[in-house]
């Protein structure tokens, strides 16, 4: 029970969750769904609220290379490991490879780390005509550059001309 300005009727506080910080199934602040901007502008909040604490905040927007990731820094390593792993695809896969990259998909659609992300992942590869295409190297490549593609267009980023996959990650530009 709380008034109308975030005061409970025991006079405790209600904290505000601040502007794009994403919660984890537990209730506590999601470090690998949020951006390190919406991560710092918290921590801030939480150092003005305890004027003891002299925590320097950080003037970037991405997290220093010896820190946990964010959702970008996350996502960035994982597109790399997932389209290098596209790249080293065999040109015809055996069903028993095909078996085992479905498998690796279902995996890690429930177990990456940023949770919203996965579960959209995996909506995502339920709808008619988005199941995993793992037949050849060519096939898992386009696949995975239109699975990026979906998650570029939700976030308001350019879309990747599928067909210059492999030129992205496996054979280099060639200029
Ligand atoms: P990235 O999107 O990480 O791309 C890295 C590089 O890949 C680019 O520089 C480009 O050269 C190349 N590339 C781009 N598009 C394609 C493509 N279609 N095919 C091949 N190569 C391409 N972030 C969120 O905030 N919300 C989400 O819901 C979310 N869901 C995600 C789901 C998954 C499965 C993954 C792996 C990541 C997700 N992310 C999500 C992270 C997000 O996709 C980006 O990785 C992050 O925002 C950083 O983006 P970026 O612009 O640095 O480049």
């Amino acid at each position: 029970t709380e008034s109308g300005d975030g005061e409970r009727t025991d006079g405790t506080q209600k904290k505000a969750i601040p502007k794009g910080v994403v919660l984890g199934k537990d209730g506590k602040p999601c470090r690998s769904c949020t951006s390190f901007a919406s991560w710092a502008a918290m921590t801030k909040k939480i150092t003005s609220d305890s004027p003891s604490r002299t925590t320097v905040l950080p003037q970037s927007t991405a997290p220093p290379d010896d820190c946990p990731p964010d959702v970008e820094a996350l996502g960035r390593s994982t597109w790399t490991f997932l389209h290098t792993m596209s790249a080293s695809y065999p040109p015809q896969a055996s069903p028993t490879q095909q078996n085992e990259m479905r498998q690796f998909l279902g995996l890690f659609s429930r177990l990456y780390p940023c949770w919203t992300c996965a579960e959209d992942f995996q909506e995502w590869m339920k709808v008619p005509g988005n199941e995993p295409r793992v037949s050849s190297r060519s096939e898992f490549g386009k696949w995975m550059c239109e699975a990026h593609n979906e998650v570029n267009r939700k976030l308001g980023k350019e879309v990747f001309e599928c067909e210059r996959w492999e030129e992205r990650w496996r054979t280099g530009w060639g200029d």
